[in-house]
């Protein structure tokens, strides 16, 4: 089969399932949108139907194709109503047992020939893979944040991934206009794995006082060209989903180099969590 002749799903309306339907339903693909929660599913379709009017706005698409788009995206309510799917993306909760159920269930529910992706960014694809009967049609698909606009999919291998699978899904990201990046199963595959210990190393530095966030940011700004400071972008992605990350990597890799920042630990303690509480390593307003 063609990636172009795939009868895609998603699981979970989230940040990222949001985006990867609007991605796909973009590409050309219909595609089957399936949410546990009827208001993050509302959430969904509204924040897609937004972010194609602003891309229609600023020219990337034909403002006519906008509605276009949206009808290929078709929210299902019940996990059956994608057992026609040949290829699903899981964007659902990061936790493992919720994608453990979910992989069980698409596992009982879909095609012999059907393959299951993952867009977890810490956990493994293996694990998840063997609690299915069909290992070598488990993948990672890792998209980034916002995923209308990122090119990047890492593509994670687990242990019993097939090449077809895996062929399979990298010309599926290509016809999204991805670029894929094939990487193999291991705790935070590479993005997390290089990016975290970078983000947790800055927390070390304001912690012993080596300087103040706005400095570390500024050098990183501008001395290596980042668009964000390593303090910025922590408060961005969530510090309780930096701690999480640490933790995954921690256990995962059984390297002491990866302990948590004692600093991040207690600031997520006492809930501050970066941009969304309204306070991490800057105080946000809105
Ligand atoms: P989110 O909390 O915004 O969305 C998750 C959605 O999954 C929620 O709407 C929830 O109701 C739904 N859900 C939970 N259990 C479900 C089930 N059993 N069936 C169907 N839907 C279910 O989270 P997110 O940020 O979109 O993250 C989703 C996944 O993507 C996670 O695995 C995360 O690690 C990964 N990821 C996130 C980012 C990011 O920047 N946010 C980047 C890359 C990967």
């Amino acid at each position: 089969m063609r990636a172009t002749e795939h009868r895609l799903g998603v699981v979970g309306a989230g940040t990222m399932g949001n985006g990867i339907a609007h991605a796909m339903a973009r590409a050309g693909f219909e595609v089957k949108l399936y949410e546990v929660s009827e208001p993050a599913l509302e959430r969904g379709l509204a924040t897609i139907r937004t972010n194609l009017d602003r891309e229609a706005a600023k020219g990337k698409i034909d403002p006519a194709e906008a509605p276009t788009i949206f009808a290929r995206i078709h929210a299902v309510r019940r996990p059956q109503e994608l057992s026609a799917c040949t290829l699903v993306v899981e964007a659902a909760t990061e936790r493992l047992q919720v994608k453990r159920e979910i992989f069980r269930d698409l596992d009982e529910l879909l095609g012999a020939d059907a393959i299951l992706a993952s867009n977890s960014s810490s956990i493994s694809i293996t694990k998840l893979a063997a609690g299915t009967r069909r290992p070598a049609q488990v993948i990672g698909m890792h998209f980034f944040n916002p995923v209308p606009m990122m090119k990047l999919v890492e593509v994670i291998r687990g242990l019993q991934t097939s090449e077809a699978t895996f062929q399979m899904v990298r010309a599926l990201a290509l016809d999204m206009d991805k670029t894929p990046v094939e990487v193999n199963d291991a705790a935070g595959f590479v993005s997390n794995r290089v990016l975290m210990p970078l983000l947790n190393e800055a927390m070390f530095a304001v912690m012993e006082g080596v300087a103040k966030p706005e400095a570390v940011d500024e050098i990183f700004r501008l001395g290596m060209a980042h668009p964000m400071g390593p303090l910025t972008l922590a408060d961005f992605i969530g510090l309780d989903v930096c701690l999480d990350i640490m933790r995954v990597l921690e256990d995962g890799l059984g390297d002491p180099k990866y302990r948590p920042c004692p600093l991040l630990v207690r600031m997520v303690d006492a809930g501050w969590l970066g941009r969304k509480s309204g306070r991490g390593f800057y105080t946000y307003n809105e």
